[in-house]
């Protein structure tokens, strides 16, 4: 018997001890490990029983006997930090588990010298015989062997503790994992007790150390309980946030989640059948495929999108067993997306597409109509930047919405708009829908609508009809900006085509930048000078115009080249030349002692961007040693707009260097009288134009006379310019004006015909 059992004893152990090497390698998760530490202290346990048994004297036998019992106490602590770790119910750390430790360390130490010394005494072995051997077992426990007792007993109750309270605490489905945990425990406790109680002489508990670590691991780590992943899976439908129906082979409903019922607003129990009948579509369950599909349905009259899919369910053997209907609402993802491509291609203020998405459309439209279907009409707000500057970014606001929604409306069907960037809009419309007297009248209405009575406002439209398909977008509507920039009077004509003319006027415009380097070094460019006259008939001086003269085209006026040289940022070079140039003339007229005569020269818009127009002007001045009051400067109404509080410090430096600065063109542009008092200038040069561009011609002559009754009071000479006729040297004379400049006294001439005509006489 004793043979067979510890035979038994070995060979398990050995079995646990080699499984527990597998698991270490195979799988780290901290639970693993504290059962791998049971898998290795109960075949130890296990061992040091055999070895007693099988110790052939008294000494060896009482040695392994405390090996035995100290073995336990280390399973038992194994047991416990497992059962912790399992159950999460509670911690043992710090100084719990150093009190844990001293304990069992005791024990062991008692245990020992219950071995090696007589004062010591905790059980001791005598001889008992089985089947007519002899061995060593226990025959006798003293006192101390209460306290390895103690140790046992409690450990086993802080074990068994945790575990019932997990019982308790669990979900349903987790309790039999615990239980069945909790009984391999028990067993031990049974066996070890019916070993007490009926006196045996060979506990046969021990082997039950053996059969608990193998039902922890396997309840642990492998065992899952039959339910619990139905249970989990069917909880998951349940919480999913998708509509499953489930049908079997029949096409009856087995399952619907809460989802689905709330869905179709179905109470429990009823038939979810015609559903299927209606997605199906006349096929039979059997008979549809695996497949995915796209629905719209309005569900409390709210458009909402579902991501439906169909999957049938098949055994091992690949027989039909049912079906399901996963129907995933992707309303909030869909709109979402939805307002991201809208952000990506509209507009943010009028929510009209933008420029990129614009282009894109037109292109695709235009290259699959015929050529010359479509025309591009573009517009253009002229002085935008002022609006805004005047009114305020809402007004500003306001009047875009505005245009935006009157092209939309101008456009109808058939058309593609958009808002090229702050004040353009583009239109790709069908040409034999564009009705220029429709498009000039709404343009004028809404001028009409946002222009106050001192400003206003002014759109423009510039129309290309789309011939040539294969030319970018972009270009179409460079070219409707093009016919644009054609426009002369602002008032009356609002819309201009893009034409022959235009392209020739493009193609010049290339001539005269390609040009205009080696003209400029050659010293193609002077200037003519036309005379100003004071009231009394005197020659006070004169403005400095410039001429081209051109090698093959002879003398080209200014009006052929100032403003392509202004757009592409020449016109600085060209205007310090002339200045240059003036400055010198100057210097000559000095040393000729004609100190009484001046020269104005104009100052383009675009100068002040490009130049430091202080140190340009002082430092000229002091190069030629001439005196600045000689040199008067031409800036015009609109570069002083541009910033109207930076010009006005320039324009008081230079005032305060002893320039006369002159504003040009008064009257064309956007001046108002009340802007007048603000500025430091002068001298204020009146253009005539604006006297014969008007219908009113009363009211204009009311206004002129304002004008320079005002200038006066402010201290600001007045000069006329464009004077062609006696009227208008007697009218202006009459009310007021100081100095006049026109064909009526004389033409701009050259600087010799000039001298030679004033100096010389
Ligand atoms: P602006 O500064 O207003 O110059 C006056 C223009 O009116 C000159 O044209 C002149 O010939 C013209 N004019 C003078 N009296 C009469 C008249 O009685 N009747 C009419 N119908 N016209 C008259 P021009 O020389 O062709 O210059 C045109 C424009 O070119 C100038 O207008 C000015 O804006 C610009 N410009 C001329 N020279 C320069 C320059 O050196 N630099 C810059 N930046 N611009 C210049
Ligand atoms: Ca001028
Ligand atoms: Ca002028």
């Amino acid at each position: 018997m004793r043979y067979v059992y510890t035979t038994l004893l070995l060979i398990f152990a050995a079995a646990i001890f080699i499984c527990s090497c597998i698991i270490g390698r195979r799988d780290k998760r901290p639970l693993t490990k504290a059962i791998r530490y049971i898998m290795i202290a109960a075949p130890s346990t296990m061992a040091a029983y055999a070895g007693a048994l099988l110790a052939p004297e008294r000494l060896p036998a009482e040695f392994m006997y405390a090996v035995y019992y100290v073995v336990s106490d280390v399973l038992l602590i194994c047991m416990l930090f497992y059962a912790l770790k399992y159950t999460g119910i509670y911690e043992i750390r710090g100084a719990q588990k150093a009190v844990l430790y001293f304990v069992t360390g005791v024990d062991g130490v008692l245990m020992l010298l219950n071995v090696f010394t007589d004062r010591v005494f905790i059980f001791r072995c005598g001889l008992i015989e089985d089947a007519g051997t002899f061995f060593y077992g226990i025959a006798e426990r003293g006192g101390l062997y209460n306290f390895h007792r103690l140790i046992i007993y409690g450990m086993v109750v802080l074990i068994v503790f945790p575990l019932v309270v997990k019982i308790g605490k669990s979900p349903q489905m987790y309790r039999k994992k615990f239980w069945l945990t909790l009984l391999s425990l028990l067993v031990i406790i049974a066996a070890n007790i019916a070993y007490l109680v009926m006196g045996l002489e060979i506990d046969f508990s021990v082997l039950s150390y053996g059969i608990m670590a193998v039902a922890i691991y396997y309840f642990n780590v492998i065992y899952v309980p039959q339910g619990l992943v139905e249970g989990l899976l069917s909880s998951s439908i349940k919480n999913m946030d998708d509509s499953v129906i489930c049908f079997d082979i029949e096409g009856n409903c087995v399952y619907a989640n809460s989802v689905a019922y709330g869905f179709f607003k179905a109470e429990s129990g009823e038939p979810f059948e015609d559903y299927y009948k209606e997605w199906m579509n006349g096929r039979t369950l059997s008979q549809a495929e695996d497949s995915e599909w796209k629905e719209i349905r309005e569900i409390n009259a709210v458009k909402r999108y579902y991501d439906v899919s169909f999957k049938r369910l098949c055994d091992r053997d690949e027989n039909f067993v049912g079906c399901f209907f996963k129907m995933h609402d992707e309303t909030v993802e869909v709109e979402k997306l939805a307002a991201e491509r809208f952000r990506a291609t509209h507009d943010r203020l009028t929510g009209i597409y933008n420029r990129e998405h614009f282009y894109d459309v037109v292109t695709e439209a235009v290259r699959k109509a015929e050529p010359g279907t479509y025309c591009m009409v573009c517009s253009d707000i002229k002085n935008f930047k002022l609006v805004n500057d005047i009114f305020g970014i809402n007004v500003g606001d306001e009047l875009l919405l505005n245009i935006a929604n009157t092209l939309k409306r101008l456009a109808g069907t058939g058309s593609i708009y958009g808002r090229l960037s702050g004040d353009r809009f583009a239109i790709c419309m069908p040409r034999e829908r564009f009705q220029p007297e429709v498009f000039a009248a709404e343009i004028r209405r809404i001028g009409e609508k946002s222009g106050t009575s001192t400003y206003r406002i002014c759109l423009h439209i510039g129309v290309y009809d789309i011939v040539d398909r294969d030319i970018a977008v972009s270009v179409m509507c460079d070219r409707a900006y093009m016919a644009i920039k054609t426009i002369k009077s602002s008032l009356t004509d609002v819309i201009a085509h893009y034409d022959d003319g235009i392209r020739e006027s493009s193609v010049s415009e290339q001539k005269v930048t390609g040009e205009f380097g080696t003209a400029l070094e050659d010293g193609q460019f002077c200037f003519y000078i036309q005379p100003q006259v004071s009231v009394r008939g005197k020659i006070l001086g004169g403005e400095a115009l410039v001429r081209w003269i051109h090698p093959e085209r002879g003398l080209v006026p200014p009006g052929e080249f100032i403003g392509i040289l202004e757009n592409t940022g020449l016109i600085c070079r060209l205007d310090m030349y002339i200045w240059e140039l003036a400055c010198k003339k100057l210097r000559e007229w000095k040393d000729r002692e004609l100190t009484n005569y001046h020269i104005s020269v104009n100052i383009s818009p675009k100068d002040f961007y490009f130049a430091d127009i202080y140190k340009v002007f002082t430092g000229l001045v002091e190069k030629y040693e001439i005196s600045p009051r000689n040199l008067r400067l031409e800036i015009t109404e609109s570069a002083i707009m541009s910033d109207f509080d930076k010009q006005l410090v320039l324009i008081q430096r230079l005032q305060e260097y002893g320039f006369y600065v002159e504003m040009d063109d008064f009257g064309s542009g956007y001046s108002s009288l009340n802007m007048l008092k603000d500025m430091p200038v002068n001298t204020l040069k009146i253009d005539m134009g604006f006297l014969r561009q008007t219908d009113h011609e009363e009211r204009s002559r009311t206004i002129l006379k304002m004008m320079i009754a005002l200038s006066r009071q402010l201290g600001m000479e007045v000069i006329t310019e464009g004077v062609e006729t006696k009227e208008q040297v007697d009218f202006l004379t009459e009310i007021g004006c100081d100095i006049f400049q026109g064909y009526y006294f004389a033409r701009p001439m050259t600087v010799e015909d000039f001298e030679k005509k004033y100096f010389n006489r």
